[in-house]
């Protein structure tokens, strides 16, 4: 028997994942970076409330200690005039676009990069207004699941991020790639392009979105507004289509979230075991009660319903298929969070950005909030509930122990929930972005 030489112990350990080049060469360099900061109000979002004058603690990404007690000898970065939370999530997000009235001609003349460049900017907007967490429900290209590497390696500043990569439909349904063309165009995509029509296409498209780094799956349950065809809600996956993603997707550690505005469709998804509803227009006693009983989560998006209705009354925004379905969708979602927050329905925070544009993230608050949440309890749909949904128990709260995501505003958003669209103070992972 003969031993293998260091050099080829080094190279297994770094194919293994035992060493990483980085820590391999920098691991004796890397100093402990311990930060302080003295937040005016902090809100505790595991318990919903507000304690006032807290020393935090930061030891590189992590929260170390949270105290009444004021530190001596050390720096302290003040925030003694605002309020400090856990850094926001929004469950739905789109950082690869933003719509506009030439949206629709973006597939002709935009290539994969421009669309990563503009992502990146996105996803910068999107940080700075406070939301250090997003889960983006369908991309074009997988670019945000580069986004997200880049990010997560340290070669681009953004959010943490969550992706589904390509959203999964059936052909002729919301986000099949290809509605809308001509003939030539539009081919005949399958599985691997996300669009499925058997149980065995959707277990063979959630594999091919897991072998491309997806981190959950996304459907689209009902037809949906913005797209070229002509229902936006009429039911587009079988039972049994559901059945098959949803199962192949927790095979694989992955949760499903629905797009849905069609009562049908949604109550499909839930009872397949969908994990998320998103939109939910026109969600009916039966589905939230089936929701209830299932723990399905409800991402409204109210701002994209409003952003949709404003912009169906400009001429020559949307195309003239799309428009009808704006106007009657929109202004309903509101309503829709209302009775499901009075049923008792779980509210995950999401706004579809990318629709309306990206930064704008926490107007969302201010509607939920006049839609009869309180705003502590809006708060905790963005922090606490969404944390609970991508079964990350270390964002959401700032507490010993979590990762340090912590934003700041001035004054007290449990008393002014638009506060929180003027964030000042952001840190992600332990690092200070906007101060
Ligand atoms: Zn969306």
């Amino acid at each position: 028997m003969t031993f293998p030489s260091p050099l080829k112990l080094v190279t297994l350990a770094s194919a293994l994942g035992l060493i990483t080049a980085s820590n391999f060469a920098f691991a004796s360099a890397e100093q402990q970076q311990t930060t302080w900061l003295h937040c005016g109000n902090v809100i505790d979002t595991a318990e919903g409330d507000t304690l006032d004058q807290r020393y935090i603690r930061i030891d590189n990404n992590t929260i170390t200690s949270v105290t009444t007690e004021r530190p001596s000898g050390v720096e302290l970065v003040d925030l003694s005039a605002k309020t400090c939370l856990p850094g926001l999530m929004d469950m739905h997000v789109h950082l690869d676009g933003e719509m506009n009235p030439k949206s629709y001609i973006d597939g002709f003349t935009l290539n994969p990069a421009d669309l990563a460049y503009r992502a990146q900017d996105f996803g910068m907007k999107t940080l700075m207004a406070g939301f250090t967490t997003v889960r983006n429900p369908g991309d074009s290209y997988n670019v945000t699941i580069s986004l997200r590497n880049a990010i997560n390696q340290g070669l681009i500043q953004g959010p943490r991020i969550y992706s589904a990569g390509k959203s999964l439909a059936t052909t002729g349904g919301h986000a099949d790639p290809t509605n809308g063309t001509n003939a030539d165009l539009m081919g005949d995509p399958g599985p691997k392009e996300g669009v499925v029509n058997s149980a065995e296409d959707a277990r063979k498209a959630v594999r091919q979105r897991y072998k491309e780094g997806a981190d959950f799956i996304k459907i689209t349950a009902t037809g949906g507004v913005l797209s070229l065809a002509k229902s936006g809600q009429n039911p587009q996956f079988t039972e049994e289509e559901l059945r098959s993603v949803i199962q192949t997707a927790n095979d694989y550690g992955m949760h499903v979230a629905a797009h849905a505005h069609g009562d049908e469709g949604m109550l499909r998804a839930v009872n397949a075991g969908i994990t998320s509803i998103e939109h939910g227009t026109y969600m009916s006693k039966d589905v939230m009660k089936a929701m209830k009983k299932n723990g399905t989560y409800y991402v409204p998006t109210i701002i994209a319903g409003k952003f949709v209705a404003e912009k169906a009354e400009i001429d020559g925004f949307f195309p003239e298929i799309v428009r009808p379905k704006a106007r009657a969708v929109g202004p309903q979602i509101q309503n829709t969070f209302a009775k499901a927050y009075d049923y008792g329905v779980k509210i995950a925070f999401g706004t579809d950005s990318g629709v309306s544009a990206h930064g704008d993230n926490a107007k969302e608050f201010q509607y939920m909030v006049e839609a009869g949440m309180p705003a502590m309890e809006a708060i905790q749909s963005a922090t606490v509930t969404t944390a609970e949904l991508l079964k990350n128990d270390k964002i959401g709260v700032i507490a010993e122990g979590k990762l340090a995501d912590i934003i700041a505003v001035e004054g007290n958003p449990i008393e002014d929930i638009t506060l929180l669209q003027n964030v000042s103070f952001v840190m992600k992972d332990g690092k200070i972005y906007k101060k």
